[in-house]
């Protein structure tokens, strides 16, 4: 019996290269080894996005086909939507009695979010307690591990902390989830900075070969090397980190061309723009289909969530049983 997993995103919008390298690659590889739960974290737009909830349901289709797209195999990993699967909520609940409020404003993460979104002051109960419902989404599945990347790590530690703390007050239930972390960090954006939604400089999945190389072009590279033959310091070089991804095989030579003044930076963002618009080829492709084939979609979400309906309620009857509740 392979062990569990259980990974999640939140419904923002089109996915990019970064969700792929730090999140989406970890999800395809690790699919093989684990028997692994995909959640659409759409309860947990509510944090940042109450008054938007309208366009919720159609964001959450559009990341499910870019999952899929990216190769996600729905017959391996159930997809599903956390909405759905109502025992979070119940789980949430109890899990929010098993932490105190010191706790979750220790948080770095929250912390963080609270003060650049400038809500220190009207931070509500439910944002606060976003880690709870996050653990509540993890532990209602007891999976044995959780794959995330290193901004989420201690939020994989609150949720072992409420395993432990529960196991120890109403009998062992639930599995300490181990965190596997992503193989890729941080990919950064065409600006330099992380790649991100929210800061214009992302290369989206869906984005057509012209877009990729307008994009490419106004990659940030060395800003020491002005002509072509004037030698380049590849190292803050925004076109290098994506080459050493994409062409891993030339990366060191290109490295060496770049620093003797060999290679500009024009060409290298076009053959960048080239190599990066031929692997997104096969996703495009599969992203027609799926966008053409919607109802087809729906039934894998419909499948998804019976499949993890089934093992959220597995878990929340030895919940209840340990408590001698409900
Ligand atoms: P987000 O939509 O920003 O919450 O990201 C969803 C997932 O993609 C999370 O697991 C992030 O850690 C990962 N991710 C987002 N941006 C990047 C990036 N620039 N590089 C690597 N991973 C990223």
């Amino acid at each position: 019996m392979k062990k569990r997993i259980l990974s999640g995103m939140r419904p923002t919008g089109r996915l990019h290269l970064g969700n792929y390298v730090g999140a989406l690659e970890n999800w395809i590889r690790l699919q093989d080894m684990y028997f692994s739960y995909h959640m659409v974290a759409d309860w947990h737009m509510l944090t940042t996005d109450l008054k938007h909830t309208g366009d919720v349901a159609e964001n959450s289709i559009q990341v499910v086909i870019d999952w899929l797209s990216a190769g996600l195999d729905p017959k391996k990993s159930p997809i599903f939507i956390q909405s759905h699967i109502k025992e979070h909520a119940e789980l949430h609940l109890i899990l929010s009695m098993l932490v105190t409020v010191a706790r979750l404003q220790r948080n770095p993460t929250v912390k963080e979010q609270a003060r650049d979104l400038g809500l220190e002051a009207q931070m509500s109960y439910g944002h606060l307690g976003y880690p709870v419902l996050q653990s509540a989404d993890i532990l209602v599945y007891n999976p044995h591990a959780v794959p995330v990347g290193e901004d989420q790590a201690a939020h994989v530690e609150i949720t072992r902390e409420l395993a432990r703390r529960f196991n120890h007050i109403f009998g062992p239930v639930f599995n300490e989830p181990e965190t596997v972390l992503t193989r890729f960090a941080r990919l950064p954006g065409l600006d330099g900075k992380k790649m991100s939604k929210s800061m214009n400089n992302a290369i989206f999945l869906s984005d057509d070969p012209k877009d990729v190389q307008k994009k490419m072009m106004t990659a940030y590279t060395d800003p020491l090397k002005i002509k072509k033959d004037d030698p380049g310091h590849p190292d803050g070089c925004v076109i290098m980190a994506y080459h050493k991804l994409y062409l891993p095989e030339s990366a060191e030579e290109i490295e060496c061309d770049c620093k003797a003044g060999k290679l500009g930076c024009v060409a290298h963002k076009r053959q960048l723009a080239q190599k990066v618009s031929s692997w997104l080829e096969p996703l495009h492709e599969r992203r027609t289909y799926f966008d053409a084939n919607r109802d087809e979609v729906i039934d894998i979400i419909k499948d998804g969530d019976m499949r993890a309906r089934k093992q959220a309620q597995e878990v929340m009857g030895k919940v209840r049983e340990a408590m001698q509740l409900g």
